[in-house]
């Protein structure tokens, strides 16, 4: 059976929040790692997310991959499609998220979509199209300061009105809190209205459902993942979705156990901590790193021998002080560049000395192990903390992987997900 939904996502960590979202609702979910090859064999799964990088690229990029990737969805057979982009929505008057949502907008041939970033177990709402994060408007939030996208604006409905050929719309809490038939009676209103993007107001998941249930016919939606929730109870309505059970199975691979920290996270560095007080493990100092060509294959001698025994932690995190005083040294992109290339170098080892089941810390680290290790995809298993699935690659020689972005998971993450992945 083809799949059902094909999701454009435009960052990695994001991709596996939404992927993680629909498989909590019921959905075999996969996620691919950039466009695919034109001749990549579906894989069989209700849903597919491609993990595009997209979300600061120039905008031509963006809507180049993008578009790419709708076309490689469309011949996997998927019905309906999905945009996901930041739940801070992410983009500057530039772009990306209009640009890219007019492009598939015309390549669908659609004249009517949503763009609803909400996502309320976050903390992300949306009231008179302005976005709130917690308690702040977005443009109070730290979200103001982002070195990429700053975010001054809360009112979504200008700041994608600045970015889209369309014309914005909003539509009101009175209609999402007066349930769905009052959604789908507006959606229709605005089509025959000539059409458009409607910022769509959202305060508590029980208006993610009512929005999702009205969501039936359009080919298009955009959004954060909270939005997805809705979905897969409508796939079930119209008989495309049977189980329920199941859909977060993973095989279980055998092999030994490493996790990988490169996060310097306050989350991260509290996991490091319990961890390291029953497993061998091995800080790498990257001033010695930048002098140093040796320390990759030190560690892995180190790891070779422990690893029969039991699961190795390699990190490289350490406390604020100590990564500013490192990055004055070195320079901060560079000290980023150097320990991540360190940390790819280490994956590659530990696999090939029959590491099989691996955890990663931090959202750069992360995408610098999957493309280390050429990972073109990867199956999602059941949630390990909240937004951090299991994982199992695509690929002929299967590896377990656990990839969380810095701040995620409880102090016993580690833990947690290597029992997750047997
Ligand atoms: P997060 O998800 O917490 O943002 P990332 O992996 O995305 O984690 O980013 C952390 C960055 O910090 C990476 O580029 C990593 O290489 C770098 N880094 C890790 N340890 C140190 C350190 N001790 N000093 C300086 N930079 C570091």
């Amino acid at each position: 059976m083809a799949p059902i939904l094909g999701c454009i996502a435009d960052d990695f960590t994001g991709a596996t929040d939404l992927a993680n979202m629909l498989v909590r609702g019921g959905m075999r979910t996969v996620q691919l790692i950039g466009v695919p090859d034109e001749n990549k064999v579906v894989p069989e799964a209700d849903a597919i997310v491609v993990a595009l990088k997209s979300r600061t690229n120039p905008v031509e990029e963006a809507v180049a991959q993008s578009r790419a990737a709708l076309k490689w969805l469309e011949n996997a057979g998927c019905r309906q499609f999905f945009f996901k982009y930041c739940s801070t929505f992410d983009s500057t008057d530039e772009g990306n998220i209009g640009p890219v949502t007019d492009a598939l907008m015309a390549d669908l041939k659609t004249d009517f979509t949503i763009a609803c970033p909400a996502f309320p177990e976050t903390g992300r709402t949306i009231f008179k199209g302005h976005l709130f994060v917690g308690d702040q408007l977005l443009s109070d939030s730290p979200m103001r300061n982002h070195p990429l996208t700053p975010m001054t604006d809360s009112n979504l409905v200008s700041v994608l009105q600045r970015q889209t050929e369309k014309s914005v719309k909003l539509i009101q809490f009175a209609t999402v809190e007066a349930g769905s038939e009052a959604v789908s009676a507006e959606m229709s209103a605005l089509k025959a209205a000539g059409g458009g993007v409607a910022i769509v107001d959202a305060v508590l998941d029980r208006h993610l459902f009512s929005i999702g249930y009205s969501l039936v016919d359009l080919v298009l939606i955009t959004g954060g993942s909270g939005i997805a929730l809705g979905l897969p109870e409508n796939y079930r309505r119209q008989g495309l979705l049977n189980e329920t059970a199941g859909a977060d199975a993973i095989p279980a691979i055998p092999g030994h156990a490493a996790v990988l920290a490169g996060s310097c996270s306050v989350a991260t560095l509290g996991q490091i901590d319990r961890f390291k007080a029953d497993h061998p493990s091995f800080g790498i100092d990257p001033l010695r790193l930048a002098d140093d060509q040796n320390v990759v294959e030190e560690v892995l001698d180190w790891a070779r021998e422990k690893i029969p025994a039991g699961p190795v932690l390699v990190y490289a995190s350490q406390p604020s002080e100590t990564v500013r005083a490192i990055q004055e040294r070195l320079g901060r992109a560079e000290a980023g560049a150097l320990i991540e290339e360190a940390m790819a170098g280490i994956a590659k080892g530990l696999i090939a000395s029959g590491v099989r089941r691996l955890v990663v810390a931090g959202g750069e680290t992360s995408g610098a192990v999957v493309s280390a290790l050429d990972v073109s995809g990867l199956r999602i298993g059941a949630q390990i903390d909240p937004g951090v699935p299991a994982t199992v690659s695509l690929d002929d020689e299967p590896i377990a992987l656990a990839l969380k972005s810095g701040n995620f998971g409880g102090p016993d993450f580690f833990a947690k997900a290597l029992a997750a992945m047997p």
